[in-house]
């Protein structure tokens, strides 16, 4: 997992990222089990926690997803049967406003 502190190495990682708006599809009931690491204090959440917020959608099952302590980590939920989450990267919620404004996203 990747902390990010810069924006301008956020905003490269935007550029490969592919993100879309969240659909009427998109989903995040997934078990307990299946929790993801997080840049905050908390470290790890499970990504069914209502207090989460899925910011943005990519192919394959990815998700920006922002959580109470205001980090923002970009996951990706791999599995059927059972599932396990790798996160990218991570950053606080602030910076990555910051760089969507840049990129005219915001
Ligand atoms: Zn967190």
């Amino acid at each position: 997992m990747k902390i990010i502190k810069k924006k301008e190495e956020l905003i490269q990682e935007l550029a490969v990222a592919k993100l879309q708006r969240p659909n009427s599809l998109t989903s995040t009931k997934y078990g307990d089990k299946v929790v993801y690491d997080c840049g905050c204090k908390s470290k790890q959440h499970r990504i069914n926690d209502p207090s989460n917020r899925v910011f943005a959608i990519a192919m394959p099952v990815k998700f920006a997803i922002e959580c109470e302590n205001g980090f923002l980590s970009f996951i990706q939920v791999k599995g059927f049967f059972k599932q396990t989450v790798n996160t990218f990267w991570t950053c606080k919620s602030k910076l990555f406003m910051d760089a969507l404004k840049q990129l005219g996203l915001a």
